[in-house]
């Protein structure tokens, strides 16, 4: 059994070692600084890539790191554009342990298929409980496995999704500040349902779960937007206080603007070539787990909108030779960004992945009812409860399209063994792709866990995809 670290010690010191050396509030304020310190990091990175890249030469817990920065289609102008994610970040991460030290406002544990923007408009703190696996991978690897080894010594099972045995590892090991409320609902999977129940019962804190209908009709979202009534209701009495419908509205429209913002870049890329990098699509939709609804990442959205809306208007692809067009339709390699080796290694730009496919409609703030309406439909199309809240249709019908607009030369799943209803219908995608004629490769990962498929053993499987099906 592994020794049991003090409550909040893993969080705190990725917070002093990593996060806060990432958003310098000097530098920030001034962008003659900011450039600086980004094209002097670019340069020295593209210096030292051939050493990054030897793994035995840098310690792991700072691979992850270097990689994302050295990677092709990560450039100083884009990462700039991720800056004040990194404010957010920082800004999230003392908001939480200014609540959870000094009880400055309640805290509210957020299922990461849900909007937070509920709860920043009851004046809380929200904490999104599966989020705190990407943190700790500013740290390296080995925290994360840590945390689920954790959990799994203390029967969580071995078959939930790594980002649900995180969550409750980082729960019996103390490692999230305790909620006052929890809020969580029945989508996306067996994972989140059952995870919240067991971190429900530890924590002893009320919880209200959405239950998330499974079609997609006006019924549906009739239905959903009654429970997002009975959540006000829930939090009324438990955070004692009313919810500010003004701040909502704020909170809304900022939301907005960023989900617009998110889903023209999406549209973006299926120019040829692409003008964007994925990685900071998926840095951004991280930023919304964290910020959603904030400034900080609607500034970032809109940084990375301009830069990419440029290349598009030039016809210039993010990187400059672009050989094979990805579709990742599937949640991101997490432990190690794999798809920036495929752009170095074989020029292959990935169009899309669903994490972040935003497929979000705007929200009427017009009125109360407009605006938790909107909520709920927001939540029912936010990453993986769009597509795995029903039947497995609603995948094929995002897939489909993208397919249809994208113009990729292949499609690559990663096969996450948490994802059983992933598993359960490759047959079917299989089929759909074979219909289609696009070479489809499904991989066997845990997207958290390198333990389950190490980064070579995914670097041979997609480099003999691409060479049998011709790609290279
Ligand atoms: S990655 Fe798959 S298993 Fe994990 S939460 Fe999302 S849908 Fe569930």
């Amino acid at each position: 059994m592994i020794k049991d670290p003090q409550p909040l010690e893993i969080i705190r010191d990725v917070y002093n070692t990593r996060i806060n050396l990432l958003y310098s509030k000097k530098a920030y304020e001034n962008p003659r600084i900011q450039w600086r310190r980004l094209r002097f990091l670019n340069i020295i990175s593209s210096i030292l890539k051939p050493i990054i890249r030897h793994t035995s030469l840098f310690p792991e817990n700072m691979r992850w790191s270097l990689e994302v920065l050295i990677g092709k289609s990560m450039k100083p102008d884009i990462i700039w554009s991720l800056l004040p994610i990194a404010r957010a970040l920082d800004r999230y991460a003392q908001a939480v342990f200014d609540a959870a030290d000094n009880k400055t406002k309640p805290l509210v544990w957020v299922e990461w298929c849900l909007n937070p923007d509920i709860v920043y408009a009851f004046d809380a703190q929200p904490i999104c409980t599966e989020g705190l696996s990407s943190i700790l991978y500013f740290k390296g690897l080995d925290l994360n496995e840590y945390i689920i080894d954790y959990g799994e010594q203390r029967g969580v099972p071995s078959e939930y999704c790594s980002a649900g045995k995180s969550a409750v590892g980082a729960c019996l090991s103390k490692q999230l500040p305790w909620p006052d409320c929890i809020m969580t609902t029945s989508h996306p999977c067996d994972t989140m349902l059952s995870s919240y129940q067991s971190m429900q019962y530890v924590t002893k804190a009320p919880m209200y779960v959405l239950d998330t209908p499974y079609w997609d009709d006006e019924r549906a979202l009739d239905y959903y937007t009654k429970e997002m009534w009975g959540l006000i209701e829930f939090f009324e009495k438990h955070l004692k206080r009313k919810l500010d419908f003004d701040r909502l509205r704020q909170v809304l429209e900022e939301s907005n603007c960023t989900n617009e913002l998110l889903m023209e870049i999406n549209e973006m890329h299926r120019a040829t070539p692409c003008p964007g990098s994925i990685m900071s699509n998926i840095f951004a939709w991280s930023g919304r787990i964290i910020g959603m609804g904030t400034s900080d990442i609607t500034e970032s959205t809109r940084r990375l909108y301009d830069i990419t809306k440029k290349r598009f208007d030039q016809g210039k692809g993010v990187i400059k030779k672009e050989n094979i067009r990805v579709i990742w339709f599937d949640v991101t390699v997490a432990f190690y960004p794999i798809v920036l080796w495929m752009e170095e290694k074989f020029g292959a730009v990935t169009l899309v992945d669903l994490l972040s496919y935003i497929n979000s409609p705007p929200i009427d703030t017009s009125t109360e009812e407009s605006m938790v309406r909107g909520m709920a439909l927001a939540n029912m199309n936010l990453t993986m409860a769009r597509q795995f809240r029903g039947p497995i249709d609603y995948f094929h019908r995002d897939l489909s399209r993208i397919c249809d607009e994208y113009n990729g030369d292949c499609v690559i799943i990663a096969g996450h063994v948490g994802c059983k209803h992933g598993w359960a219908s490759v047959r079917i995608l299989k089929n759909e792709m074979k219909k289609r004629g696009i070479p489809l490769l499904v991989l066997t990962t845990d997207v958290f866990d390198q333990r389950i498929t190490h980064e070579q053993q995914l670097k041979d499987q997609i480099e003999d995809f691409f060479i049998n099906n011709g790609l290279v």
